[in-house]
Parts: C-alpha cells; sequence; structure tokens
C-alpha cells in the first residue's frame, strides 16, 4: 500500500451537480479502509512541519478530512460554518460565488490571539472557499500558515488566490 497512487481512488463524475461540471467524488476514496488510512497519514506527515495549534475545518467536506488530521497532529480542530450552526457570537465574512453569494461563520473565542492554523478541506478548485477562510481566520486572529486539501484542480489556478502554502494529496488538471 505504502507506495500507491491514491488518485486511483477518486472518481469523476460527468454532469453533476449541473450539466458540463465534472465532480470529482472523494467517497470511494474515504470508504476504503487503507486506501483512506494511508491517504491521511500522508496528509499528516505533509501538514506536520506547519506545527499547526489547530486545524480549521471548512463545512461541510472539510471536516472529514480536519478531524483525522487533527487527531494524526495532536492539535485541535475549529469548524468554520454555513449561517445560523454556531451558537455563540461568531465573526463572519462574506465571499462571491460564481452566481451570487456566500458566507462563513467561526466562533469569536476560537483562536487565542496568534494561534497557529492551518484550513483544511476537500478540494481546491478556483481558490474562493479556502481564499475566504483564510481571511475569516485572520479576521478571528489567526496566524495562517498553511492550507491542506485532498484534491487539488490545478488548472483552475486556485492556489495563486492564496498568500500561504498549500499542500495537495492529489492534482488533477
Ligand atoms: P472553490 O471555492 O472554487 O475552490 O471550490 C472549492 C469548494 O467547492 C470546496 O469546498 C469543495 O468541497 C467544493 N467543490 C468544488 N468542486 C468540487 C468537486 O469536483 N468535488 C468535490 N467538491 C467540490
Amino acid at each position: 500500500m505504502q507506495d500507491i497512487d491514491l488518485r486511483q481512488y477518486i472518481r469523476g463524475i460527468p454532469d453533476f451537480p449541473k450539466p458540463g461540471i465534472l465532480f470529482y467524488d472523494i467517497s470511494t476514496l474515504l470508504r476504503n479502509a487503507d486506501a483512506w488510512q494511508l491517504a491521511t497519514a500522508r496528509m499528516a506527515h505533509a501538514v506536520s512541519p506547519w506545527q499547526p495549534d489547530q486545524l480549521a475545518a471548512i463545512e461541510s467536506r472539510g471536516f472529514l478530512t480536519a478531524a483525522p488530521l487533527s487527531t494524526r497532529l495532536g492539535c485541535g480542530l475549529i469548524m468554520l460554518r454555513k449561517p445560523g450552526k454556531l451558537p455563540g457570537d461568531t465573526i463572519s465574512l462574506t465571499y462571491a460565488l460564481e452566481y451570487g453569494s456566500d458566507s462563513l461563520h467561526i466562533q469569536a473565542d476560537a483562536i487565542l490571539p496568534g494561534q497557529r492554523v492551518v484550513v483544511t478541506d476537500d478540494l481546491l478548485a478556483t481558490g474562493g472557499t479556502l481564499a475566504a477562510s483564510v481571511a475569516l481566520l485572520r479576521k478571528a486572529g489567526a496566524e495562517v500558515v498553511g492550507a491542506s486539501v485532498l484534491v487539488e484542480l490545478t488548472s483552475l489556478g486556485g492556489r495563486e488566490k492564496l498568500d500561504i502554502p498549500v499542500h495537495a494529496l492529489l492534482s488533477y488538471d
């Protein structure tokens, strides 16, 4: 298993969620026990030198990458959530989508000043979601030291929107 190419466990599903879109489905990686163990081990190995105090997880599939990474690295986990989901005082940030806008929230007291945070999601496409998450984390007082994703769609240039190091386990053109 050690030298295996994990790309074979990800499938592309055409015309989902809309006609013309090729959706990269990570479910087939997650449901394979050995492949998922190896994926999280490799991600943790890459993120470890950044020495995060916290991992920030982007709702919803970012929760799936953040949970095993935080336990492997021995650091905390913070949720970045859609509106109306987090109790207590929150800080939010609204960002543009292709059509319309969306917003992400974080609990106002989630981060101690200057804590080192790595943000994680399942997939990096245009980079809009990760860029907004980085801005929100900074607003909340974090030192954002990197981003970790399972899959990067390199031709969309998302990484250029980010001023932090990005680790992608698997890349597609
Ligand atoms: P971006 O903001 O354009 O970088 O899009 C990234 C966000 O959209 C992530 O939160 C992903 O979960 C989601 N996303 C976009 N395309 C895909 C895909 O092909 N598979 C899984 N998630 C996707």
